[in-house]
């Protein structure tokens, strides 16, 4: 098997890259913390000095997993970036959460030296991370995909291909809308059946198994009876989803008010320090609004 690049070795590369070398394949990877990269060394990976020599030293694929689109862009065609060490038949599998629009543009600027890119972001935070049980969302060529499918697969429960590229972000993105309205739902229902004098545990066991329930309501409820908004996944990760949602809709002339709408409750709990909170800290944001506790003990 050739040598896989990693770069981005954060809460969530980390595990990812850690799964890859237990599954048998050898990595080379970079980050800008030091620290990081020692863990993947200690693990048996190989130390790449930048983007560009871990594409040099790398075979056939390059995975990057870091924040958001500005780092991405770095990565790829900065001073040392991807561009300047990759080589033509090499595929870069983004799977960072970026604008679907940045992906489509470093997509054409790695083409233009004949390497392929697929966008592949995650749904599931480290503990499936660690698991190897998250979901990966694909876009890109179908022949590009098959290439790289059995590598994806050893991070992921399910590897799904959705569109050309651009259309793994793009599915994040409604994914992102839907799990950030719906926790503010909750936190909404919840917080009006304790001012009117219901027990919310009680409301929750009544409509858990009926249409209102979902995976949302499952894993966040409980921790807004508990008050537990350890991460999970942070309110400033989210927010920056949102950013992404928001500049994409807005682009294209598409309304997306419950979005905006719930990424303003998500930037006034992040201006009251809670950004670093699990987002189901929607719940702290309506009692602090509706005057009431969630919890069930103080
Ligand atoms: P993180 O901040 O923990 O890790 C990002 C890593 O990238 C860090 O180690 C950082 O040092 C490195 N980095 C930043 N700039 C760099 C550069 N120029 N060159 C090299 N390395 C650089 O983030 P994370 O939680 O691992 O998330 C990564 C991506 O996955 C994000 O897009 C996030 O939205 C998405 N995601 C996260 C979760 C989660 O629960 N944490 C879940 C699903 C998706």
């Amino acid at each position: 098997m050739s040598k896989i690049g990693f770069i981005g070795l954060g809460i969530m590369g980390v595990p990812m890259a850690k799964n890859l070398i237990a599954a048998g394949y050898s990595l080379v990877v970079y980050d800008i913390a030091e620290a990081s990269v020692e863990k993947l060394v200690s693990a048996g990976a190989e130390r790449g000095c930048s983007p560009a020599d871990v594409a040099a030293k790398a075979g056939e694929v390059i995975i990057t997993m870091l924040p958001n689109s500005p780092q991405v862009s770095e990565v790829v065609l900065g001073d040392n970036g991807i561009i300047h060490g990759c080589r033509g038949g090499q595929v870069v599998v983004d799977m960072s959460s970026i604008a679907p629009l940045v992906s489509r543009s470093l997509g054409g600027a790695l083409a233009e030296r004949g390497v392929e890119m697929l966008d592949a972001p995650v749904s599931g935070g480290q503990e499936k991370a660690e698991k190897g049980t998250l979901a990966i969302m694909v876009g890109g060529k179908s022949e590009v995909f098959e290439r790289v499918k059995d590598i994806l697969s050893k991070m992921g429960a399910s590897v799904s291909l959705v569109g050309e590229l651009g259309a793994g972000q793009i599915t994040k993105l409604v994914n992102q809308m839907i799990v950030g309205i719906n926790i503010a739902a909750v936190a909404e229902g919840m917080s009006l059946a304790k001012r009117c004098g219901v027990e919310p545990r009680r409301v929750f066991e009544a409509i858990r198994k009926g249409l209102a329930g979902s995976q949302c309501l499952e894993d966040k409820a409980p921790r807004m009876f508990e008050g537990r908004y350890d991460p999970g996944f942070r309110i400033a990760l989210h927010i920056k989803d949102y950013w992404n949602v928001l500049e994409t809709s807005r682009s294209i002339g598409s309304s997306a008010p419950l979005s905006a709408q719930v990424a303003e409750m998500m930037i006034a709990l992040a201006g009251e320090g809670n950004d670093t909170l699990d987002h189901g800290a929607l719940g702290l944001y309506y009692e602090k609004l509706n005057g009431v506790s969630l919890r069930e003990r103080e």
